[in-house]
């Protein structure tokens, strides 16, 4: 048994579903498969925008249009036949999604009803992918992937239930994909009184992984527009190097720094089955892609991490006194609280700077519960540059030319927050 996921590239025009049907032809072979896929294109973040204007209290139509024109034009360009079922599924489904933005109660929890509305990018982009591999010969049964992974209610980024839900995709899945293909949509999960979560943006591996690890399936595929795992993202850096093979434990650290090409949570279920991940190509299905599993490789080539959107916060105590243990607990229990993840931390004689993902929204309650205490200032639209296994030529390849805030290096790593 085998598990695919498909990212927003592989899905993002009506040549792409195509593709996907080619790929599950030849290399989805008489294998049971269980198909995963993420939102069409850029839809997450056409949904985030909707979502932060109605939220706002300001009109959604012509972003709530774009996002509908985009999904019907490639619908009917893949089913000619206006009759065909999945064009009133899909409405259907935007008509839901207006009603839940008209919904919003004024004072809702943020981060509750993001959930409730981006979701809709993933039951978009599988109920079109059911309704063509179906067309194509390819039979399969869609499922509601809130069904099976059950978190709870940590909105954005659900916490698995993973008894509940190993437990329920194993009893109700296992003889399914013995008869047929089976479409579930990434990014989602579902709380135990009927409301949706979502994983963390690119979530989708880490929904493929739990599938996998639930099914103990015998390898997982992530099909991207690159060719495998590369050593930097294509986007930045010329000269980019493939890793054949590499160890789930390289892969988790790259992950865990930024690299883009794997959400940092697909690993963990992976590495404890010992089940295979394939990076590969869905512009070249033939080629070797990357293998990542249970192998050691002493060297291998530096790997060039780039998190946008950073921003850096300087705490320091009114007094100007030196920052004690006790002030630091007060700043990580805020941090928790507000869930903004520290991604490099540095210690002076009276301020303590971290370099955080920028959210706007918990930076101002950071702000808000801290500023009593201390004084606090901060820079966004930042990068953070880390590089694994790095030597000077590589340090310089990325800091030349930059203004670097804050640098940090340990034996293998090498870290610099620049404008
Ligand atoms: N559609 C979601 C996102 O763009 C999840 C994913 O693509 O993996 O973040
Ligand atoms: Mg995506």
């Amino acid at each position: 048994m085998k598990v695919f996921k498909f990212g927003g590239a592989s899905v993002k025009s009506a040549e792409a579903f195509r593709n996907i049907a080619h790929i599950v032809k030849t290399c989805g072979g008489d294998r049971e498969l269980l198909l995963v896929v993420s939102a069409m294109g850029k839809t997450t973040n056409a949904l985030e925008q909707i979502f932060d204007l109605a939220y706002s209290g300001q009109s959604f139509e012509t972003a709530f249009q774009q996002c509908l024109s985009y999904h019907q034009e490639i619908t009917n360009e893949l089913f000619r036949d206006k009759t065909a079922p999945v064009h009133e599924r899909l409405e259907h489904l935007f008509a839901q999604l207006r009603q839940t933005l008209e919904r919003i109660p004024s004072g809702a929890t943020y981060d509750k009803y993001y959930d409730q509305v981006v979701s809709y990018g993933e039951l978009f982009s599988s109920t079109i992918l059911h309704h063509f591999l179906q067309e194509q010969g390819l039979s399969n049964t869609w499922i509601d992937s809130r069904k099976y992974i059950q978190t709870d209610n940590t909105w954005r980024e659900g916490k698995v239930d993973w008894n509940w839900t190993e437990r329920t995709i194993k009893r109700d899945l296992t003889s399914l994909l013995q008869e047929q293909l089976v479409v579930t949509q990434g990014f989602l999960g579902g709380t135990n009184n009927g409301f949706t979560t979502t994983l963390g943006r690119e979530g989708s591996d880490f929904s493929a992984a739990i599938f996998a690890y639930s099914l103990d399936a015998e390898a997982m595929y992530i099909w991207k527009d690159v060719e495998g795992l590369l050593n930097a993202d294509p986007k930045y850096f010329e000269d980019t190097v493939r890793y054949p093979e590499i160890s789930y434990q390289e892969t988790v650290e790259m992950a865990y720094y930024g690299a883009s090409v794997i959400h940092p949570k697909t690993i963990k279920p992976l590495a404890n089955k010992l089940i295979p991940l394939y990076v590969k190509s869905f512009l070249n299905p033939a080629a070797a892609g990357t293998k990542i599993c249970d192998c050691r490789f002493e060297v291998i080539a530096p790997a060039y991490i780039i998190k946008e959107n950073q921003c850096l916060i300087s705490f320091s105590v009114k007094d100007f006194t030196f920052i004690s243990e006790k002030n630091l607990g007060t700043i990580f229990n805020a941090l928790s609280e507000m869930r903004l993840k520290i991604n490099m931390m540095q210690n002076s004689a009276i301020s303590f700077s971290i370099c955080t993902d920028y959210f706007p929204e918990r930076l101002e309650r950071l702000i808000q519960t801290l500023q009593d205490q201390f004084e606090i200032h901060y820079n966004t639209n930042l990068r953070l540059y880390t590089i694994k296994n790095y030597d000077s030529q590589s340090i310089s390849k990325v800091t030349t030319g930059k203004s670097i805030l804050l640098e940090q290096r340990t034996r293998t790593t090498f870290q610099a927050v620049c404008r």
